[in-house]
């Protein structure tokens, strides 16, 4: 259970779960069982301050400044062992990326690392700089040089699902 005891009066904000919902993936948090599969699965939930299941168990409950502030959003590395494990398809992991827009819209702060992938991002279409001495490596193990991506495709996407509401 996730700390119900202290839940305070006004906390809860039941617009919160469609809120969360409102992205082009698919995810099923009705469907969420409790049953911990996702927790159990997850390698760095010993040191999230809210296991996946705990976050999906926020969201349900609405208590939305618990979940966009809390450190283990941050601290998921989008490896998807829960989102492949969990029995009902609930896809947490897509349901902590659409906390993490939410929180970043919010403007909360968002770690300088995330800042800076998104900045690389925009700036040359992966979340480092591919310079050529990157492709002279990538030539010495046998692999193909790395073409530029479609900037201005990427920038569009980026605009219309992460920056087209609530602008910092
Ligand atoms: S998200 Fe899936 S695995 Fe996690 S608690 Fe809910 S039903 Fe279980
Ligand atoms: S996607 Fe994130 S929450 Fe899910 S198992 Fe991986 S690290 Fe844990």
């Amino acid at each position: 259970m996730t700390r119900r005891a202290s839940i305070m009066k006004g906390e809860v904000d039941h617009r919160f779960s469609s809120e969360v919902a409102k992205q082009p993936i698919e995810i099923r948090l009705d469907m969420c069982l409790q049953c911990g599969v996702c927790a159990g699965s997850c390698p760095i939930a010993f040191a999230m301050d809210y296991t996946p299941r705990e976050i999906m168990e926020l969201v349900k409950l609405g208590l939305r400044d618990r979940a966009l502030m809390c450190k283990a959003i941050w601290l998921c590395s989008g490896c998807y062992a829960c989102s492949d494990r969990c029995p009902e398809n609930v896809n947490p992991a897509e349901i902590i990326n659409s906390i993490r827009s939410i929180a970043y819209k919010s403007k909360i702060d968002v770690p300088k690392m995330f800042i800076k992938i998104a900045e690389n991002l925009l700036s040359y279409g992966w979340i480092y700089e591919v310079d050529e001495f990157t492709n002279e490596e990538r030539s010495d193990l046998g692999l193909p040089k790395l073409k530029p991506p479609n900037l201005e495709a990427l920038r569009k996407m980026l605009e219309e699902h992460l920056f087209k509401e609530g602008q910092r």
